[in-house]
């Protein structure tokens, strides 16, 4: 789908996957002016085909729109747009056997051959997808936390809660750094005092207490705000859990961790879906070296995934059937 100001939005199609030919003055080339979203389509066991909360992601990327000076796709066509994607060739959906699905990725960017900086007038909205397994090589299996000293991802008034390059491009030093640290993700804190735990570099965070409060740093406009993470927030509530949303200090976790008072740690997000944090390093130390995923991680995990393949009710009205 392309848009000028003057047409609006037109030419919608779905078109066989091939390689875009772009003029190297293009604009997000050089400006990235881009925003996009992340999220899957479900085969349940019928064969129908679902999708997870589709209106969350296009008010997300209305959002982020709105902070990248990008114009805003209506909800309805973002929806229909993912929709008819999926229903061009439906048997690109996996079976639901071992958490397989159709990862959808829409995105939106600056496609003026102009380099002046200044929003451009010509932006193009495409859809793509693949099939999917599991995100980390290792399963559901704990991964490892590098703890950023050095990164930020997003200060105040930036484009932390835009999911937009940008702020990937920023963390890739980082993620490379955890990697050389032997760790699967990188952890980020808040850029102004350093002290908050953010997020990782693709998913959100949770922290079990031993008085059974689930604590999730709160959002103030420096993390993305996950659907995952939202509807954690709603699950819990539904599995009797009490759920706080405020600032974390990452001495909270590290303290927590060392004298049990954290029970588990846990990250969400599409890719990752629930997956529990095993050990969290920074430079000089380390705690945590759980190999398990602890039983709150598997309860919230089990009760998402569940009603994601339709195994279990949908009491929230959050699937969409595509098929
Ligand atoms: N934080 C970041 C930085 C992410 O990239 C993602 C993945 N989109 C998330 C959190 C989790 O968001 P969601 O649950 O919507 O996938």
């Amino acid at each position: 789908v392309e848009w000028t100001p003057e047409k609006g939005w037109y030419d919608a199609r779905v078109t066989p996957y091939a390689p875009l030919s772009i003029d190297p003055a293009t604009a997000v080339l050089h400006y990235a002016q881009e925003i996009f979203e992340g999220m899957k389509a479900y085969r349940h066991e019928d064969g129908s085909v679902w999708t997870f909360r589709p209106e969350e992601n296009a008010a997300r990327m209305v959002r982020s729109a709105r902070r990248l000076a990008l114009p805003e796709l209506p909800v309805g066509d973002f929806v229909a747009s993912v929709d008819a994607l999926v229903r061009a060739d439906e048997r690109w959906v996996p079976e639901p056997a071992g958490e397989k699905s159709l990862y959808v990725r829409p995105f939106m960017f600056a496609s003026e051959v102009f380099l002046g900086v200044r929003p451009s007038q010509h932006v193009t909205y495409l859809v793509i997808a693949s099939p999917a397994g599991a995100y980390f090589s290792k399963g559901p299996q704990p991964v490892s936390i590098w703890l950023s000293e050095d990164y930020t991802r997003a200060g105040r008034g930036g484009m932390g809660a835009a999911k937009t390059g940008g702020n990937y491009a920023s963390s890739l030093v980082a993620q490379q750094e955890a990697i050389a640290e032997g760790c699967d993700q990188v952890a980020f804190l808040d850029a102004a005092e350093g002290k908050y735990v953010e997020e990782l570099g693709g998913m959100n965070l949770y922290f079990v207490q031993d008085d059974g409060t689930i604590v999730t740093p709160a959002t103030s406009g420096t993390i993305l705000e996950g659907i995952t993470r939202s509807s954690i927030i709603e699950l819990c509530g539904k599995l009797g859990h009490r759920v706080v949303e405020r600032p974390f200090t990452v001495d909270e976790w590290r303290d927590g961790v060392a004298s049990g008072s954290i029970t588990e740690v846990f990250a969400c997000g599409t890719a990752a879906v629930v997956t529990p944090v095993g050990t969290l390093k920074w430079r000089g130390g380390s705690v945590g070296e759980g190999d398990q995923t602890g039983p709150v991680t598997q309860q919230v995990r089990t009760a998402l995934v569940d009603i994601q393949y339709g195994r279990a009710e949908d009491t929230f009205g959050w699937m969409h059937r595509v098929v």
